[in-house]
């Protein structure tokens, strides 16, 4: 029997906010352990919890950016749940009324699109941190992250594939990251995922039993654990079995999911509304304002930079992957008039400087009016291109404009006719047999003329001059 795989993702993402979500302390990664703590969110009782405003905003942020309708009115729940890491013994969530719903956003699969549904979008506050000592039979807590702000971002189960899972999730990513309200670090847990997948008969309407996979942290090892669980389901189910509902745990290391926890049910959670917090209303003014100060979205610039700059789509995928990369490539483009060849130097060249020491654009050492002032000597035939890949290198390892560079290196191409001619008279001067092999048709001949002749100006010679030269002065 022939199954198809369904898979529906969560996301968590930490808000870039400065404070939590219901109290004033830091919500900055990195900090001593239990430093950034309140009776707030250590959960004290007769405390009272306020909702951080900005909070709210960077969920409209990512619910327009994904296509979300927003509810004007939303409130909080408790989810019990007793665990360490949380010490109020309830986390605050959003259930029954979610703020956002029914949004979607596009992936290009195999050169076709593909939407994938959004459920929804909600806020809630993250738990603490347990440590578990190996050695000792202890484990100490951290509670610098109870209470930083999340919002979960739930999919429906429109996902076909681990390759669809792991495109999803790029580019939510990528949409999280540029609408500036997370910072999308994986590893350190900002951005996290959990996949729930099941497989039914191929043509089934109903669809089967579920596991949600968890400790998953990074894009690769979603796709391997989505791929791992595909094929496990299907060996239980072709040899007679059928799939316990579970939470299971991938172990990078080993390759595989391990049982963790039978999945609770929503009931399990015993929700109810808050009564510590009042339900939020949302202005339709202020979404309004948020909805004109969000950027380009990435789809948006990719297609308007094949449209305006005439780019491939691949090219422009490359070069919107964030909105820092973005700006650079369209500065450069701006000062240099030369999207095709600007595109070529940002992706080939100093993307590759970039990458080897793993920098982002922003510490680019080459500004891009440097980059586009090279492109402007190519072009005006001071520097070959060959030169400019010297020049270029010289630029990132020094800060230096390209003229700069071409001056200290002494690189600026031969453009003098006069001085060229010369060069190119004594190659023909001194080698009368080709000269004469070429007369007689032998075309081919002439490559051999011009690799002389660059061997004589050491490569600093137009190559364009040279052809129209020597084609001339051969001619006899
Ligand atoms: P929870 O995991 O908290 O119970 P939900 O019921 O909202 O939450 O479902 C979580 C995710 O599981 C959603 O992304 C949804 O699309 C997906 N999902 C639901 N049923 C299935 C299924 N049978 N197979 C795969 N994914 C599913
Ligand atoms: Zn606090
Ligand atoms: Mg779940």
């Amino acid at each position: 029997m022939e199954f198809e795989p369904v898979i529906g993702l969560e996301i968590h993402a930490q808000l870039l906010t400065d404070t939590k979500i219901f109290c004033g302390c830091s919500a900055k990664f990195g900090a001593a352990p239990n430093t950034h703590t309140c009776p707030i969110c250590l959960g004290m009782p007769g405390v009272l919890p306020v909702l951080n405003r900005k909070v709210v905003e960077y969920m409209i942020r990512m619910a327009l950016a994904t296509h979300c309708r927003i509810n004007t009115e939303c409130n909080f729940a408790r989810k019990n749940y007793f665990y360490p890491d949380l010490p109020k013994g309830y986390q605050i969530s959003q259930y029954a009324h979610p703020p956002a719903e029914h949004g979607w956003i596009e992936l290009e699969i195999n050169s076709g699109k593909k939407r994938i549904g959004i459920t929804r979008i909600h806020m809630e506050e993250d738990a603490g941190k347990l440590m578990h000592d190996e050695r000792n039979p202890v484990s100490l807590v951290d509670l610098n992250r109870t209470g930083v702000p999340l919002i979960e971002i739930v999919s429906e189960p429109d996902i076909r594939s681990a390759e669809e899972a792991a495109a999803y999730l790029r580019r939510l990513h990528e949409t999280i990251v540029y609408v500036g309200i997370c910072d999308g670090n994986m590893e350190e847990g900002s951005f996290r995922c959990d996949a729930n997948v099941s497989l039914r008969p191929k043509g089934a309407e109903k669809f089967g039993t579920r596991t949600e996979l968890k400790n998953m942290n990074s894009f690769r090892n979603v796709q391997r654990a989505v791929e791992y669980e595909i094929k496990r389901q299907q060996y239980v189910l072709e040899s007679g079995g059928v799939v316990a509902q579970e939470t299971r745990l991938w172990d990078d290391t080993a390759g595989v999911t391990q049982p963790m926890r039978g999945k609770e049910e929503a009931h399990d959670y015993r929700y109810f509304p808050d009564p510590d917090l009042v339900p939020v209303v949302i202005d339709e003014a202020w979404i309004d304002e948020i909805r004109g100060s969000l950027p380009e979205l990435p789809l948006e610039k990719r297609e308007r930079f094949m449209r305006d700059y005439l780019i491939s789509s691949y090219d422009a995928g490359v070069l919107t992957v964030s909105r820092a990369l973005a700006d650079y490539y369209e500065e450069v483009v701006r000062l240099s008039d030369q999207p095709k060849i600007a595109a070529n130097w940002v992706m080939g060249d100093v993307l590759r400087f970039l990458n080897e020491e793993k920098k982002d654009v922003r510490e680019c050492p080459i500004a891009p009016a440097s980059l586009a002032a090279m492109i402007r000597l190519i072009q005006g035939g001071t520097i070959s291109g060959k030169m400019a890949k010297e020049v270029v290198e010289a630029m990132y390892k020094t800060g230096k404009p390209p003229e700069e560079i071409v001056k200290e290196q002494g690189l600026v191409q031969i453009t003098d006719e006069v001085a060229l001619a010369r060069t190119l008279a004594e190659i023909i001067g001194k080698n009368p047999a080709q000269v004469e092999q070429y007369r007689a048709g032998k075309e081919k001949v002439f490559g051999f003329f011009v690799g002389q002749a660059m061997k004589a100006t050491q490569g600093k010679a137009n190559p364009q001059l040279i052809n129209d030269l020597l084609k001339k002065m051969l001619a006899g």
